[in-house]
């Protein structure tokens, strides 16, 4: 059905949930992109930390999630070509990333770190306004945590 999938995961222990729906969607690795969006560390403080440096910081969070991110995509079968981690605002980057590569669907978790608490997880919310492809959303997220 799809030719070109984007699995976006926030690397939490649900991941692996949605991992699977796009696996069996996508019926062969070969079609599956994975992606993760580093938040800018910066967003995350309304106030300078002088004794913090920043930039290394950050590039510590995209060297991690990089590691990580091209292990869960070793495990699948998907070339290092095919995992993406970018830097920014999740629901955008991951719509650019989708219009650059000219993915036909990308699935998303329900709900994620952030999105337990409501119906549904608020970068699903964020990723289908402006989406241009298909998005699949996998219900996740049910135990508190
Ligand atoms: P949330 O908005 O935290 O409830 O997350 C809902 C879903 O969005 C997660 O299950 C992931 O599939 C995806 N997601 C959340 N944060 C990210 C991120 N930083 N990078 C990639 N996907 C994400």
């Amino acid at each position: 059905m799809y030719n070109t999938i984007i699995v976006a995961v926030d690397l939490s222990k649900d991941s692996q949930n949605v991992i699977n729906k796009a696996a069996e969607l996508a019926g062969d690795a070969s079609k599956l992109h994975l992606v993760h969006v580093v938040e800018p560390v910066a967003a995350a403080y309304s106030m300078d930390i002088y004794a913090v440096n920043i930039s290394e910081l950050q590039q510590e969070a995209i060297n991690f999630a990089e590691q990580k991110l091209e292990k869960v995509g070793g495990e699948l079968g998907i070339g290092k070509d095919r995992v993406h981690t970018l830097l920014g605002a999740p629901g955008p980057e991951i719509r650019n990333l989708a219009n650059e590569i000219g993915a036909d669907a990308i699935v998303i978790g329900s709900h994620g770190h952030s999105g337990w608490k409501i119906l549904l997880g608020s970068t699903a919310i964020k990723l289908l306004h402006g989406a241009t492809c298909d998005v699949l959303t996998v219900h996740v997220g049910d135990e508190e945590d």
